[in-house]
């Protein structure tokens, strides 16, 4: 691949900037040290936080596709950033459950930490105004998001990205809590896994001491929120049986 070369912002989000590229087909996705929580009351910055979350997605992309998993991951590009391909996002957050915590404790009063008798799959509108309201297939389906079969291929990745996940990190000693996903259209229609697949957007715990090795300590102020990013990087890039 001739090297793209940086142009124009295209998009700044709360953790991630997006940057155009001289190839129309790719684009440059730049991770920031910014962490929002609680619907974005809470603000702050994580050390390094960018770094981390660069390195570990770009594992974990390149692992999926390995698996046969369809990613927008082309290559990294630098300490906080990557080349991905464009894609036509879908504005919906698809959250997959293993454990209870968080939303799901707090709407349903399952006990915190009981483990699911089977995943939990969940879609979130992505639209800040309106609080990520949750929404089933019927409103994707009725509201033009995806069409019948694109969200039968989201469901299908996101349950074996689950199971791929778990196990990738449960051999690194974590538990995979709970995670979300943001899926696009690639140009030939495909869809693709996008956005990232970081300690802000899944939950880790620790298998033996149930630590908490995710965004959680900084939205709870747990403390040693940095220490937990660098950890997970580091079980990440462990070659481990
Ligand atoms: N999550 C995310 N972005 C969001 C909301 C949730 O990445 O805007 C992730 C979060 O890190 C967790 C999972 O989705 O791994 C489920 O989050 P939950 O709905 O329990 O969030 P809570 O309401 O507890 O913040």
């Amino acid at each position: 691949m001739k090297e793209a070369k940086k142009k124009n912002k295209l998009y700044e989000g709360k953790a991630k900037i997006v940057y155009e590229t001289d190839n129309e087909d790719i684009y440059i996705q730049e991770f920031k040290d910014d962490a929002t929580a609680g619907d974005g009351a809470k603000k702050g910055k994580i050390k390094s936080k960018g770094i981390v979350n660069n390195q570990v997605s770009g594992h974990l992309f390149t692992y999926l596709e390995s698996y046969h998993v369809p990613t927008h991951f082309i290559k990294t590009l630098s300490d906080r950033a990557m080349f991905i391909k464009k894609l036509e996002m879908i504005p919906i957050e698809v959250v997959m459950r293993n454990i209870a915590t968080g939303s799901l404790v707090k709407r349903y009063g399952v006990e915190e930490g009981k483990e699911l008798e089977q995943p939990i799959l969940e879609y979130y509108l992505k639209d800040d105004a309106k609080h990520d309201p949750m929404i089933n297939e019927d409103h994707i389906l009725s509201f033009g998001h995806a069409d019948a079969e694109e969200l039968k291929q989201i469901q299908r990745l996101t349950k074996k990205i689950n199971a791929v996940l778990k196990s990738f990190f449960y051999r690194r000693n974590m538990l995979l809590v709970d995670f979300k996903l943001e899926y696009g259209r690639y140009k030939n229609g495909k869809i693709c896994l996008g956005d990232e697949i970081s300690p802000d957007t899944c939950r880790f715990w620790d298998v033996e001491t149930n630590e908490k090795l995710d965004k959680d300590r900084f939205r709870q102020d747990l403390g040693k929120v940095e220490e937990a990013y660098q950890e997970v990087l580091k079980r990440v890039l462990k070659t481990v049986n």
